[in-house]
């Protein structure tokens, strides 16, 4: 239970962050483009995944595992 609470915090955690990078680029007037190299993210990607701030050719950063 306490265990499941916790990875619902993450998980939230999560979005706030993608929220945030999101309403940055837009603020920024960056959004839909690769936080890595600046190159258009495809459209598809975009709608599968409107927090996508990376192209398909680099993996989203905030999904890197931290080690
Ligand atoms: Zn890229």
């Amino acid at each position: 239970m306490a265990d499941e609470f916790h990875a619902d915090l993450e998980q939230s955690e999560k979005l706030l962050n993608d929220v945030d990078r999101v309403l940055h680029a837009l603020d920024a007037g960056t959004y839909g483009s690769c936080e890595a190299c600046g190159e258009p993210i495809d459209q598809q990607r975009l709608d599968a995944d409107p927090c996508a701030t990376t192209c398909v050719a680099h993996p989203q950063l905030s999904e890197q595992p931290s080690l």
